[in-house]
């Protein structure tokens, strides 16, 4: 499995499996359980999650699915931006804990920016790290203006922004992806198939077919092009969690990204960061 680093010290595999809207629904469990569990026999032990998935139910299913190899994995969850205050950070961050199974979490996140100041969700988070109780932290939907507001305030621990990113898109391609390259600070592309609405397009299909390979294969392979590019789609089915790791073995040619730039246009300017 191809890797990214982290912090500069630690790698995480470039492809990594979602899990918004898993454990929602009895007659999908064990499918869902299967698939993140061959996932991860196939690498990709990069785990993403949120206590907000479910209400923590998405938490309750890796648990369930993962607990027996959770030293395998990478564990990511998201925090409420209304539980990331001084005050409730730590009650959020333990009930995520044990939904998950675990003592700690690799990466948490702070999933959206709301009215808590980010300095003070800095100093939320490395209360946990010095607890022990999550590894790293980072911060999710921050568009470069906020990214700049977060260094200001000590954030330059800061391991990651994961962000909506995909063929269609590519706004963060003007300064978003260029800031954070500069500071070698990972991005974590979500929705890498546009929640599976990319792969009906019919140019991205005319491209799969002359390269030989499907589409959503070649939206992950071009979603991780760019070095420090971790794409996290979530498949609920173990043939589509085979289909895209083998996305990370998929080289796409000059010709293949001129065609895809030609179909899904780069942005010309600034545009703000969009979310799901
Ligand atoms: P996504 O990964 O772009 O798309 C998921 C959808 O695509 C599912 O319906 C899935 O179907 C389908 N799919 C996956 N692989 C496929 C394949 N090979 N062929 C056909 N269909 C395929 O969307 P997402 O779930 O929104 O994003 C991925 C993850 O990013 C989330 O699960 C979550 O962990 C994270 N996320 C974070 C934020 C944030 O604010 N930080 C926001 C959104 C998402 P099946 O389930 O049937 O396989």
């Amino acid at each position: 499995m191809r890797t990214v680093a982290l912090l500069g010290d630690e790698h995480v595999p470039a492809l990594g499996q979602g899990t918004w809207m898993m454990g929602e629904r009895s007659e999908r469990r064990s499918a869902e359980i299967e698939a993140l569990r061959v996932g991860v026999d196939l690498g990709m032990t990069l785990i993403d999650t949120a206590e907000m998935y479910g209400e923590g139910a998405a938490e309750e299913l890796i648990g369930e699915a993962l607990g027996s190899v959770r030293d395998q994995l990478f564990l990511v969850s998201k925090a409420y931006p209304q539980n990331a205050s001084q005050a409730r950070l730590a009650a959020a961050c333990e009930a995520s804990l044990r939904r998950l199974g675990t003592d700690r979490i690799d990466l948490y996140l702070l999933h959206w920016r709301g009215s808590v100041p980010l300095g003070e969700t800095v100093e939320a988070m490395k209360a946990l790290q010095s607890a022990g109780k999550i590894r790293h932290w980072g911060v999710s939907n921050l568009d470069t203006d906020d990214m700049e507001e977060l260094l200001a305030v000590g954030g330059d621990g800061c391991a990651v922004d994961q962000i909506l990113y995909n063929l269609t898109r590519r706004g963060p391609e003007h300064d978003l992806l260029p800031w954070l390259e500069a500071r070698a600070m990972p991005v974590m592309a979500y929705s890498p198939v546009e929640q599976g609405r990319l792969l009906a397009n019919k140019t991205l299909h005319s491209i799969a077919e002359t390269i030989g390979a499907t589409p959503a294969q070649v939206a992950l392979a071009w979603t991780m092009r760019r070095s420090g590019v971790i794409a996290i789609p979530k498949a609920g089915t173990v043939a589509h969690v085979r289909e895209n790791r083998a996305a990370v073995d998929l080289a796409l040619s000059d010709d293949d990204l001129a065609a895809l730039d030609a179909a899904f246009p780069p942005p010309r300017g600034r545009r703000p960061l969009e979310m799901l």
